[in-house]
């Protein structure tokens, strides 16, 4: 493999893509699979899923991953893995004191408590095979700032990038890193529910140093950089991607 041909990179190593059917999570997949990984795609809608793999020739598990005994059950069924990406995340856009509780529950399910179950489920596969492994989860710049009308996603993802480093800190010594990945504004389905009114995405792309939103292909390639050996000692990071937003 030279430095310009990835095509091996992954060659004989299993990902779990969790959200693989839109999105962050399909570019993801794809990505891996073009650089040699073997891909489980885990998603909702099955006909996004039978769109991938009839392109990538990934195996797929169709579930709700806010059903925490689907979600573990699901991981169980997908062993071994060696590489994890928990991105299938949702977002419900309501004003702070009309965030209704059915809402908030929902949004803590599918963005932090299934990237727990799912990691809980391979990480102790890893440990059991005696095998390294990485895992990153897919935050947001959320995580670190307040957007309006975003109560309870912010807080599912303050949440995941804490786990996050937990994780970090007590895998470890079992040879896995654990990271996060935040985006800011990425061109994808769910940017479109939250970011379509010029209203709303105009002042945020003002604040954005390199003047663009972001590609799913563009996290996706900082999604493996973290799951490769390239990062083999970065663990327990928050690595924004999110040209230049927080520094600003
Ligand atoms: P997306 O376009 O809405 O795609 C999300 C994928 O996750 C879909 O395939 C969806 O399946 C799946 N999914 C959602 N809820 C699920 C559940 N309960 N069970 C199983 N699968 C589920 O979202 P995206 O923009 O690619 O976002 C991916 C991740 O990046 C999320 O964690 C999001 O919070 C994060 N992120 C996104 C942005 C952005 O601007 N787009 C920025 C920062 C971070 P269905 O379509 O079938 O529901």
């Amino acid at each position: 493999m030279t430095a310009l041909d990835r095509s091996r990179e992954f060659a004989g190593k299993t990902v779990l893509v969790t959200g693989a059917g839109k999105g962050i999570g399909e570019a993801t997949a794809r990505l891996m699979a073009a650089r040699g990984a073997r891909v489980i795609a885990v998603s909702r809608t099955r006909s996004d899923l039978e769109a991938l793999a009839a392109a990538i020739g990934c195996e797929t598990v169709c579930v709700d991953l806010a059903d925490a005994d689907a979600a573990r059950a699901a991981a169980q069924a997908a062993q071994p893995v060696d590489l994890l990406v928990n991105n299938a995340g949702m977002v419900e856009l309501q004003p702070f004191l009309d965030t209704t509780v059915d809402a908030f529950d929902t949004t803590m399910a599918v963005n932090v408590r299934a990237p727990m179950i799912v990691a809980q489920v391979c990480a102790r596969s890893m440990i059991e095979r005696g095998v390294p492994g990485a895992i990153v989860n897919v935050s947001s710049i959320s995580a670190m700032i307040g957007l309006p009308l975003h109560a309870a996603y912010c807080a599912s993802k303050a949440a995941l990038d804490g786990l996050t480093r937990v994780m970090a800190v007590e895998l470890g010594a079992h040879g896995i890193r654990v990271n996060a990945i935040n985006p800011v504004v990425t061109l994808t389905p769910m940017a479109e529910k939250a970011w379509s009114d010029p209203a709303k995405s105009a002042p945020m792309l003002a604040r954005i140093p390199l003047d663009r939103f972001v590609q799913p292909d563009e996290v996706a390639r900082s999604i493996a950089y973290l799951l490769g050996d390239d990062a083999a000692m970065v663990s327990g990071t928050s690595l924004a991607v999110d040209g230049g937003f927080l520094a600003g």
